[in-house]
């Protein structure tokens, strides 16, 4: 992405580009869904592509028009490529859910908007999930949080790539000031201990979840839970 249009993904027919909207927890307002209808319109954008992470892509842009079709847009720019948090994916939660348990939309749209520009050793996912259902594919995600009757359970170290792995659990029953802060700490002790390059995955199988609940948990005010890959 460095080197083309302001973010644009070169394709595989090395000629065009392809533009990922920022769409925090996948909202989109009616003025950004106009917007993009009118620019796919007006650039024979060829492709609009829904993705696992709520986002909308634009694919097959010319080189010359992707700037254009951010100003006309007016949206900002989804990371897509460089080493940070990608999306927040969450479920609608007690917004919308019968099921829901606690407002995992609520604290989606708060943690992307927290932690979008936070650099990081390797893209970060997040999945936010309203009730044990885990719509938000909390435990495949880098960070994971799930809410229950009881508040929120926090997770690190999923992935639902080339070498899955189910995440494990920090703590269970969190508030939700003690759930942002968890993630704070997790993010804050991944970005400080992570190799270049290393997922979260990676990460927890190399250092350890002992040693990670030892430093991160230190002074916290919630309890660590004993297991580590289920509830
Ligand atoms: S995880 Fe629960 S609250 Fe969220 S959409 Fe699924 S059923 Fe609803």
């Amino acid at each position: 992405m460095e080197n083309g249009p302001r973010g644009a993904i070169i394709q595989r027919d090395r000629a065009t580009y392809a533009i990922v909207p920022r769409t925090p927890a996948g909202i989109v307002s009616p003025e950004d869904l106009e917007n993009i209808v009118k620019v796919v319109r007006r650039y024979e954008i060829p492709v609009i592509k829904m993705t696992s992470g709520q986002r909308m892509v634009l694919v097959g842009i010319k080189e010359e028009d992707v700037e254009n079709i951010w100003n006309e847009l007016g949206m900002t720019v989804g990371q897509a490529t460089a080493p940070c948090v990608h999306y927040v994916q969450a479920c609608p939660g007690t917004v919308v859910c019968r099921y829901g348990k606690q407002d995992s939309l609520g604290l989606g749209l708060g943690l992307e908007e927290m932690y979008q520009t936070m650099n990081l050793p390797a893209k970060l996912k997040m999945g936010i999930s309203g009730c044990p259902r885990c719509c938000g594919e909390s435990y495949l995600r880098d960070i994971g949080v799930v809410g229950t009757a009881k508040g929120w359970t926090v997770i690190i170290g999923g992935n639902s790539g080339g070498r899955p792995r189910i995440g494990d659990v920090m703590a269970k029953d969190l508030s939700d000031d003690e759930a942002r802060d968890l993630v704070r700490r997790l993010l804050e002790y991944y970005r400080d201990h992570g190799r270049p390059g290393e997922r979260t995955a990676r990460f927890v199988e190399r250092v350890g979840l002992d040693a990670i609940r030892k430093d991160v948990l230190a002074f916290a005010p919630y309890v660590p839970v004993e297991e580590t890959r289920s509830e």
